[in-house]
């Protein structure tokens, strides 16, 4: 071999380099980021929807040790608690060994994801077809959910205040929904529209049986045979949908991609793939310093507004009343969020190679190549973006340096070709250093999102290092 010439030394030395995963671990930490991803995938399976997710996480909360929070009580370093908020929320915390003035280590992450909602009354007869009428959550591209498994999952308050939980096409013996297409055969006019256009809000209705209640005299016999059906199962009538909440998402599993399966297939990763990785390390830290705090809030896809979003004051409340069963120290719980950290965490794109024009290569997230930091979101010149600071920034690059962490740094895509948002911003307001970390990610809010199980893994080792 040559020796290498003084330009070429001083190159690595200067230089930004992108560190791929599959080159820069050992065969054993890639073994162990396949591993982690088994957890992960089941984590997926038993919650699509920000209430699935509420249970199974607080059901591995619970089985690791963590207790119901109860507000105005004492609670002695180590332990674990959290708080189940209207079953859509979740905030669990260890309490750390110094006092939660020198500031809380928090990961805040949302559970809901893009998908069809019922309308408030759904159920009609169409043409000897039973359908649901839906109201889209989120940004979706509508043409992405025609023609493909659905399954029905949700709550159904009846009229006498029992709650029924529905969850109907997750078992292989179960039926599925779907919305129908139109053939290639008779689409001359839809093929001339825009692709936004193709496909409006009102036609997403799902098909939902076919088969008429046998009687002579009766009218819609089809939506009566399924009214008929859901009331024999289920106990309920036409009304008590009023009352409920449902929704249709891919009836798909989670699935390894690829012959080397070095991937992860899966309908809502974002952004439940960045609420698996830091329970996980929650759970193992035993005993942080600082208290350790996970936020998994509902509704980030419609705007965090609401009593189960990133801007209910639930997380302040929780805060404060932690503050006063310890601190009483000068400053005050103005002082406690002055140094508390935060990483929102929220997956970004990933390059994507047959989409190369919407991307800015140079400040893309890759897949495989770690976590992706995001300092600002936003669009139109970080318009809405809390832009996070240099010195944050500085903390967080020699802290997962420090504890060989895979990560890089991404804009979402082109500067003024979209944009987007995180609860980045809602939690700087409370006056916390924040900034977002996540999973990069293919097909972003497609029925079907790509990540890599490298990545997911680092996600994992990020949080142990951050909740120190
Ligand atoms: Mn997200
Ligand atoms: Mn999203």
């Amino acid at each position: 071999m040559s020796e290498k010439s003084k330009g070429e030394i001083l190159k690595e030395e200067l230089f930004f380099k992108a560190k791929n995963g599959f080159e820069t671990l050992s065969e054993e930490d890639i073994e162990t980021a396949y591993d982690f991803s088994e957890g992960y995938k089941k984590y997926m399976d038993n919650g699509k929807t920000e209430r699935e997710a509420t249970t199974e996480t607080v059901k591995i909360l619970e089985a690791n040790g963590f207790k119901p929070y109860k507000f105005g009580e004492r609670y002695n370093s180590g332990d674990g608690v959290y708080i189940n908020n209207r079953g859509k929320y979740v905030l669990a915390a260890r309490i750390g060994s110094k006092l939660i003035d020198s500031g809380a280590n928090i990961i805040a992450a949302h559970i809901d994801s893009p998908r069809i909602d019922l309308k408030q009354r759904p159920l009609y007869e169409d043409s000897g077809f039973a359908f649901f009428k839906t109201h889209y959550y989120g940004g979706i591209k509508k043409y992405q959910w025609l023609a493909l498994p659905l399954s029905l999952h949700g709550v159904i308050i009846k009229a006498d205040g029992e709650s029924v939980t529905i969850n109907i096409g997750e078992d292989a013996n179960d039926p599925v929904f779907c919305i129908t297409d139109l053939l290639p055969h008779l689409a001359k006019d839809q093929y001339a529209k825009n692709l936004g256009d193709a496909v409006n809000g009102e036609g997403l209705n799902i098909l939902i049986g076919s088969r008429q209640f046998k009687d002579d005299k009766a009218s819609e016999k089809v939506k009566l045979n399924i009214l008929n059906l859901l009331n024999e199962k289920y106990g309920i009538t036409e009304n008590d949908f009023i009352s409920a909440e449902l929704s249709l998402v891919p009836a798909e599993k989670a699935r390894d991609i690829g012959f080397d399966r070095s991937m992860v297939g899966a309908y809502g990763q974002d952004d439940r793939i960045c609420a698996y990785p830091p329970l996980m390390a929650l759970i193992e830290n035993k005993n942080p310093e600082h208290t350790a705090i996970l936020v998994l809030a509902d509704k980030e896809e419609i705007g965090s507004e609401g009593s189960t979003s990133m801007k209910s004051f639930i997380f302040r409340d929780f805060m404060e009343d932690v503050y006063n069963q310890y601190a009483n120290s000068q400053g005050g719980i103005a002082k406690m969020f002055m140094n508390s950290k935060c990483l929102s965490a929220d997956v970004n794109a990933a390059f994507d190679p047959n989409y190369a024009d919407v991307y800015e290569s140079r400040n893309s997230a890759f897949m495989n190549n770690g976590v992706v930091m995001t300092k600002y979101t936003g669009s139109r010149g970080k318009s809405g973006s809390s832009d996070a600071n240099a010195e944050f920034v500085g903390y967080l690059r020699k802290l997962f340096d420090d504890n060989n962490i895979l990560w890089q740094t991404s804009e979402l895509g082109k500067v003024d070709q979209g944009g987007g948002g995180t609860v980045a911003a809602y939690i700087a307001n409370h006056n916390i250093d924040v900034i977002d970390l996540g999973v990069p990610i293919l097909s972003m809010h497609a029925p079907f999102e790509i990540a890599s199980k490298i990545d997911i893994y680092m996600m994992y080792k990020a949080s142990k290092a951050f909740y120190c």
